[in-house]
């Protein structure tokens, strides 16, 4: 198969870059630099940058499929620059493939376009799936309505819009943020603890990624969450567990906005999302719950 991967360096790209080599893919990975990451030479690995697409787009003629993980960090201080460039870079990565894909005589077969859990907005009490409508309620469900709006300018046979939940992996993305206060024995609830927190375990996103490339039948929003989302308690709870450390000091909700203004929402709001299309589509989850997760990310092999 033949797959190109915007986003390909990054904390998921980079792992997916890795599977689809190992089960005898090529990849292309679309990058802003030309620089060649030598830790994943590989015959079948190429880069091209944008700025070289733009002037010759047959490079990436023939592909099965392109998926777009390309994005500014959400993970810095939301100033209004920094806001700026997370909801343009997502739109302008979108509709440079739309663009691409225009100028193509071989149109790849599918798209998977990354996207957000947050599409749901923020809720104690509901249940979200593929069928909820989106719900912009802040500034993270307000990119992720107009980056799906470029998506569906995307002129593919197949497009996914994978709304991923939290990635969960020891080496990186929120997780060793989140472990932090547990590991100076200060963790707790933070805000009131209830507020929902839809995640997933990186070796579930590649293989749920891997799915959606392979299966042919699936398309629209797909959720990338595990089945079973937890509050932000319970992870604490199951955090403190694992590791041997309490879980007894909240952190108040002013206290954390007046630290992390606007961002705070990335940890005091939630939604609990249920991965309804992938689970009817025959996707099985190695890691469905917490404690499963927590077993892999706290074993130190
Ligand atoms: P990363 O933050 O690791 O970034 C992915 C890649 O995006 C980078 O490697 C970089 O590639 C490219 N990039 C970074 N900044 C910009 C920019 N300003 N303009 C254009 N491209 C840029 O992302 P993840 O791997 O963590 O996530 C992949 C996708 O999944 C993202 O779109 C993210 O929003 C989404 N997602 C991730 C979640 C998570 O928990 N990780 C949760 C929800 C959604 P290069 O330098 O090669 O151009």
């Amino acid at each position: 198969m033949l797959v190109a991967v915007t986003g390909g360096t990054g904390f998921v790209g980079r792992r997916l870059v890795k599977a689809l080599l190992e089960r005898g893919d090529e990849v292309w990975i679309v990058s802003r630099a030309s620089t060649a990451d030598s830790s994943q030479a590989n015959t079948k690995l190429h880069y091209v940058t944008w700025n070289e697409l733009a002037t010759s787009p047959d490079r990436l003629e023939g592909m099965d499929t392109i998926v777009n993980l390309a994005g500014e960090s959400i993970n810095q201080r939301w100033t209004s620059a920094a806001k700026q460039r997370v909801l343009q870079s997502r739109i302008d990565a979108t509709a440079r493939i739309a663009a691409l894909i225009r100028r193509l005589n071989q149109k790849p077969e599918s798209v998977i376009n990354a996207s957000g859990i947050s599409a749901y907005g923020s809720s104690y009490t509901a249940t979200f799936d593929e069928t909820s409508p989106i719900n912009v309620i802040d500034f993270l469900s307000g990119v992720v309505e107009q980056w799906e709006k470029a998506a569906d300018t995307i002129p593919v046979k197949r497009l996914v819009k994978l709304r991923v939940g939290v990635v969960l992996n020891k080496e990186g993305g929120a997780y060793p943020l989140m472990t932090l206060p547990h590991r100076l024995f200060a963790g707790g609830k933070l805000g009131n603890g209830s507020q929902w927190l839809s995640w997933i375990h990186l070796e579930d996103m590649i293989r749920l990624l891997l799915f959606c490339i392979d299966n042919h039948e699936i398309q629209g929003p797909v959720n990338g969450s595990a089945p079973e989302p937890v509050t932000n308690d319970t992870f604490g709870r199951a955090l403190g567990l694992a590791i041997g450390r309490p879980h007894w000091l909240p952190a108040p909700a002013f206290l954390m906005k007046a630290v992390l203004g606007e961002m705070s929402s990335l940890l005091l709001d939630g939604q609990r999302a249920i991965p309804r299309k992938a689970l009817e589509h025959g996707f099985t989850f190695k890691y469905p719950n917490i404690e499963s997760a927590m077993k892999e990310l706290t074993n130190k092999s």
